[in-house]
């Protein structure tokens, strides 16, 4: 589309999580300038958890001129390392994909979830952002689609991007009824201090997975600019409960033969700080968009945490709908272009989370390099 349509379309973005922020980005990057995100939350708030941002993703940070942002807030990994529970033996050691494919060494970062909200809603104007608005209705009219929030406002727009998470309105008022799927596991998640770490994670800025045989996986990624460890643990459970309720012995009864740093971790821990959630992801969906209305990051393609691939791809999704509106003549053609290039690529994710790792078998950290057999 030319430069002086892109200034004058309406584009509305249903989410202020991780998808609709970087999309909102990514579209005044190619000039669009009549961009809104509506976001429910009264307030920012993330759960304390690290990440981890992937090389392709930094590089897109880069082109969208908010490295220095992120870098500032985050530290940079070389490599993933999986071990068996006790560490006594190293599964794998991989540097992550593309860190050298790009005109400088782009290093995943390692990044506090609240630190990566606040540094992409920190470069957004504030007068682009609506917190409070609650989506509760659309309506789509071919070449718009008109937005009503709890609050009673409304909005119509040339171009919505439902970026509403795993449980998105927009999905299942337009794309699919289908509801998220229970994976039958929680992921506990806390932040604590290096020093209370018993000298795990302060090694360097690479994160390490040990496998425990009975389908727990502790994991940690170590937050070094922050002084901090984010660890977590992933394990089976039959209750599909939003916020199951845990105890410091619950956890370490599913630590057997883990390394004593983690099991001693685990007992210390302040248990009003843990976050403990049921996993899920969703199917594939059919078809992400109309000609006015898209989905982008969870909403279309929630994945399980397994590869560390759900939040890439959301930032991935909002490059790919910025590109097609570039290359496009209009909006409609766009979004078949932005399905077209980026649906195969989260499919197969979403397929590849699922397999997730058994202890022993581990033949790669990163099977998306893998050809599918
Ligand atoms: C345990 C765990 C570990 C993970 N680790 C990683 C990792 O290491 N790397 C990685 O890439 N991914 C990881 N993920 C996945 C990642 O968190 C998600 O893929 C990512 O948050 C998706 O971003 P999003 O913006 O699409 O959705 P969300 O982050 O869910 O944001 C959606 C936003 O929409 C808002 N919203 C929802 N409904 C409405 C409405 N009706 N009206 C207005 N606003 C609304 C929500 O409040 C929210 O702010 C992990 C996930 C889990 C559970």
């Amino acid at each position: 589309m030319k430069t002086s349509e892109l200034k004058d379309l309406k584009i509305a973005i249903v989410g202020g999580g991780y998808g609709g922020a970087a999309a909102a980005i990514a579209l005044r990057n190619i000039g669009a300038g009549n961009v809104h995100v509506y976001e429910q939350a009264p307030a920012l708030g993330q759960v304390g958890a690290g990440i981890g941002l992937r090389p392709i993703t930094v590089e897109l940070f880069r082109r969208w001129g908010i490295f220095e942002e992120i870098a500032a807030v985050s530290s940079p990994s070389d490599y993933l390392e999986i071990l068996s529970a006790d560490g006594q033996q190293v599964y794998a050691q991989e540097v992550w994909p593309q860190l050298n494919d790009f005109d400088q060494p782009n290093h995943t970062r390692i990044i506090h979830r609240g630190d990566f909200i606040d540094a992409l809603l920190g470069v957004l104007p504030a007068e682009m952002v609506h917190m409070g608005h609650k989506l509760t209705g659309i309506k789509d009219d071919g070449d718009a689609a008109t937005l009503t929030f709890e609050n009673g406002n409304t909005v119509t727009a040339d171009l919505v991007i439902g970026a509403d998470g795993i449980r998105s309105l927009i999905r299942k008022e337009l794309f699919s009824d289908n509801e998220p799927i229970f994976a039958g596991e929680h992921a506990y998640r806390a932040v604590i201090s290096a020093d209370n770490a018993f000298g795990l994670g302060v090694e360097d800025d690479n994160p390490r997975f040990y496998m425990g045989d009975n389908g727990t996986i502790a994991y940690n990624l170590p937050l070094r600019h922050r002084n901090q460890l984010s660890y977590d643990i992933t394990t089976r459970s039959e209750d599909g409960s939003w916020a199951p309720v845990i105890t410091n012995d619950y956890l370490v009864s599913l630590l057997d033969g883990f390394d004593e740093r983690i099991v001693d971790i685990a007992r210390n821990l302040d248990i009003s700080q843990v976050t403990s959630r049921s996993v899920f992801d969703i199917d594939p969906v059919d078809n992400w968009h109309t000609d006015s209305v898209a989905l982008l990051g969870d909403s279309a393609h929630a994945m399980l945490h397994h590869q560390g691939q759900g939040a890439n791809s959301a930032i991935q999704d909002a490059a790919g709908l910025a590109d097609a509106l570039l290359q496009a003549d209009s909006v409609k053609e766009a979004l078949t272009q932005y399905q077209a290039i980026r649906k195969p690529v989260t499919d197969e994710l979403q397929r590849l989370s699922r397999l997730g790792w058994n202890p022993g078998s581990v033949e790669t950290a990163f099977p998306e390099q893998t050809p599918a057999k």
